[in-house]
């Protein structure tokens, strides 16, 4: 069997990729576990020296990077170019503050010394979508490479170049044979392979980053081999717009945030909560924004592009007000317009669930209170935005339920800050030194 990819800005096929069967899989496995022991023990100063190698090849290579997560998922150049730049900026990130996200910490207790000490769990088994299909991968390796153990991959099939492009990188940085493996799997033995290698005695964890159909199935598995898990899934962001708010600067904010990577980010705001009484001085803006953006990349596959139409169309029927866009780009590749839903409510399909494309719904909210109402309004829990120029903005933020809060700025990832979600967006997190320490064992030493 084989895994094709495919150009989404014209439907061709770009390249054929033979898939792993169980015997490569298992050789992978068994390699990652004799590099996680070996890895385990090599002093902390020569594992980030891997990452910083890493991080200058991402440098010297990044043209070459970008143009094949173009080629793969459709985003324009210039927002590869920016991907590959963070992937560098994370490595050089953890490579210079890991000895002290991963040191000793003395804590006083009872013992003549006690202290915490972090160490690795053996090899961490990851799978990843499309999105950002360098910076996914990127942002769990570093941490997890860092802390001392070896990593599995399993990408998301439409970006297989990218992960093999991976996998190379990491080998010519200096990584030991097996100690950064990426796997091609054919879509039909997904659910049973991935299913056989969480529960595989050899992997000690597991980290998924995807939709929650995805993320329950992975993490079942894990849990019934009692296995850790990490999960980074959807969201459905507030961007709350309260009627002292910059407007102009919430208005940019609003398009970069929403139409960035063709809307297709957790991250992204999706749910525009806007104060009455400066709603339509908003939305005009807004409109003003999107008129002035430079074209959208395509969406990745045909598949996503369909369900974002049928969530429009659905919203639509349910009696939101469409302002622009609307409807798929005619001709090759899947490509869909910029698109604004007014008069957005609770319970239309667009609110109630993630929009994963350049889909934008504007709420009108009476007052803070209903502000925050409608915010909360969701199982999800990533990221969430609010515009005020007084400080009702953090008052009312920090009543919205998220792993993230984001006042007078767009929600966006740091690498020296954690990242992750609560609810329906997962758990745990990545980034930053609670990143770099979810997997690794934080062992009680205590010396009586
Ligand atoms: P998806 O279907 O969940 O795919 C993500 C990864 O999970 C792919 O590698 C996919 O492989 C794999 N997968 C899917 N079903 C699986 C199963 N039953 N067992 C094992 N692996 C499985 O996600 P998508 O629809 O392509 O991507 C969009 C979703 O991901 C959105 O919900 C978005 O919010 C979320 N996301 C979250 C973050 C975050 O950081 N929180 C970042 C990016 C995306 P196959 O494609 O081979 O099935």
């Amino acid at each position: 069997m084989a895994v094709v990819t495919c150009d989404p800005a014209t439907g061709q096929p770009l390249a054929s990729y033979p898939a792993d069967d169980w015997h490569r899989i298992d050789e992978a496995l068994g390699l990652a576990s004799e590099a996680a022991a070996v890895w385990a023990s090599t002093p902390l100063v020569q594992r980030l020296f891997l990452l910083r190698s890493a991080g200058e090849l991402l440098t010297e290579r990044r043209d070459r990077y970008a143009e094949l997560i173009t080629a793969e998922m459709g985003k324009p150049l210039a927002e590869a170019l920016a991907e590959i730049d963070k992937c560098a900026l994370n490595c050089q990130v953890v490579a210079s503050q890991a000895p002290q996200w991963l040191a000793d910490h003395d804590v006083v207790s009872g013992a003549a010394r006690s202290w915490l000490s972090y160490e690795p769990l053996g090899v961490v088994f990851a799978v990843m979508p499309w999105n950002y299909p360098f910076w996914q991968v990127l942002r769990f390796a570093c941490a997890a490479l860092a802390a001392g153990n070896a990593a599995v991959l399993k990408h998301a099939p439409n970006v297989t170049g990218c992960a093999l492009a991976i996998e190379a990188l990491f080998a010519e940085a200096g990584a030991p044979d097996g100690l950064f493996r990426s796997l091609v799997i054919a879509e039909a033995d997904v659910p049973s392979l991935t299913a056989r290698i969480v529960a595989d005695d050899r992997i000690a964890a597991v980290t998924l980053t995807g939709s929650e159909q995805a993320g329950s199935a992975v993490a079942a598995a894990a849990g019934a081999a009692l296995k850790k898990s990490v999960l980074e899934l959807g969201g459905s962001d507030p961007f709350v717009v309260l009627d002292d708010a910059d407007l102009p600067a919430a208005a940019t904010a609003a398009a970069r945030s929403r139409f960035g990577n063709a809307g297709q980010s957790c991250i992204a705001a999706k749910r525009f909560i806007v104060a009455a009484p400066v709603a339509d001085e908003f939305v005009r803006l807004l409109l003003d924004e999107v008129a002035a953006l430079p074209p959208l990349g395509p969406m990745a596959r045909a598949d996503l592009r369909d369900a974002l139409h049928g969530q429009v169309t659905r919203t639509l029927g349910q009696g939101a007000v469409l302002l622009t866009g609307g409807a798929p780009v005619d001709g090759p590749g899947f490509f869909y317009p910029p698109t604004v839903l007014d008069h957005v409510e609770p319970g239309m399909a667009a609110f109630a669930e993630e929009t994963f494309g350049p889909v934008a719904v504007v709420v009108r909210a009476r007052d803070d209170e209903h502000a925050i109402a409608l915010a909360n309004d969701t199982a999800f829990g990533l990221g969430a935005a609010v515009w005020s120029r007084s400080s009702r903005g953090l008052a009312v933020g920090r009543r919205i339920r998220s792993g993230a809060l984001f006042v007078n700025a767009i929600v966006a990832s740091d690498p020296r800050l954690p990242f992750g979600g609560v609810g329906r967006s997962g758990y745990g997190r990545e980034l930053s030194a609670e990143g770099t320490r979810e997997f690794t064992n934080v062992r009680t030493v205590y010396l009586g």
